[in-house]
């Protein structure tokens, strides 16, 4: 069984064959264009979390250090280039990711200006220089503001990669300077083979579900699957029974305190898959199909639709520390008030 992908890490270490085979046809455009002299020298990867962002972005430095020629499929994997990669040491390879214990995990302005420093070394093994710069939303302004000139006009080689999924972060001048490539989720076969392949104890239907919770991204289904992420979601959908029931919200919130963010999530996934079985779309199996209909009898579209937006709202804003305890509250104070008609939610 393969390990997770865990965050705040820049995997330099996958061959080409080993990259999830979504990625692999994108790496291969970014390399045709870089081999093709038309790779923009800095490239912005976005697209929802859990598809794999950087693990594309870990390759795609690991293959512009690769010493096989132009048209070969990189990263080879065997090469010098490729061994020292793997190694973690390449000298003309930079990752800046956010400082541990740093003030909301963020990347520092110390940090940035040794990036640029090293920007205009020169290459010490004769090829590119590379830095891989994620998730680049954590960049303090102090820290955007000193990468801006080599943004603008690097050093000849030197290609920075920058990955995120949340750009709207991104300060517009450092948006504005990247060549922008949007990934978009791998179709459902695809990304249930994967799963089947790297995980031991998953079945088919823990499979699809998880995929459907992680809203088809096969990479934070994968978490879902090995932190026992699916017996959270048993049990939150054993709350939503009790909240369409008349249950109290806020003392259902307690459960989810420390972790507001995976309620928010689980409830936007069940909402959405409510909103999308009432407009007509196939069964993904994220709901047993009688508390579908259950929850759906309670529930008008509007209702559900605006809770939705609003749970969505609260995901956005718990991406910066806050009280875990009132996010949650919010949260299942907007699913009573979806759940069941006339339920006033006290927040805004
Ligand atoms: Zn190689």
């Amino acid at each position: 069984m393969s390990e997770p992908v865990t965050a705040d890490t820049v995997d330099t270490t996958l061959s080409r064959e080993a990259l999830p085979p979504w990625l692999r046809p994108e790496l291969d455009r970014l390399l045709a264009l870089h081999d093709a002299g038309r790779l923009h020298h800095a490239l912005l990867l976005t697209g929802r979390s859990g598809l794999g962002k950087r693990l594309l972005a870990g390759a795609l430095a690991r293959a512009l250090l690769c010493r096989q020629a132009p048209g070969a499929p990189r990263p080879c994997g065997d090469c010098r280039g490729c061994q020292i990669t793997a190694g973690q040491s390449h000298p003309d390879l930079r990752r800046l990711v956010p400082e541990a214990g740093s003030e909301r995990s963020e990347i520092l302005v110390d940090s940035a200006r040794s990036l640029v420093d090293f920007l205009h070394l020169s290459p010490q093994m004769g090829g590119a220089r590379v830095a891989v710069i994620v998730p680049c939303d954590r960049l303090n302004r102090a820290a955007a503001n000193s990468l801006l000139k080599s943004l603008e006009e690097p050093p000849p080689g030197v290609f920075l990669i920058l990955a995120t999924g949340r750009p709207g972060r991104l300060p517009p001048t450092v948006r504005s300077r990247c060549a922008v490539r949007s990934l978009g989720p791998p179709d459902a076969g695809a990304a249930e083979r994967w799963l089947t392949e790297r995980t031991e104890a998953g079945g088919t239907e823990r499979i699809r579900r998880a995929l459907a919770l992680a809203g088809g991204m096969p990479l934070a289904a994968e978490r879902l699957l090995a932190q026992d992420g699916l017996a959270s979601y048993e049990l939150l959908l054993q709350q939503l029974q009790r909240l369409a029931a008349g249950g109290d919200p806020v003392q259902e919130a307690e459960r989810w305190e420390q972790a507001p963010a995976e309620l928010a999530d689980g409830a936007a996934a069940i909402l959405a898959d409510l909103l999308r079985q009432q407009h007509g779309a196939p069964d993904r199996g994220l709901l047993p199909a009688d508390l579908a209909r259950q929850l759906a009898a309670g529930g008008s579209t509007e209702a559900l639709h605006q809770a939705f937006l609003r749970i969505s709202e609260h995901r956005r804003s718990l991406d910066q520390p806050l009280n875990g305890r009132l996010a949650a509250e919010a949260i299942c104070l907007d699913l009573a008030a979806a759940l069941r008609g006339g339920y006033a939610p006290s927040r805004q």
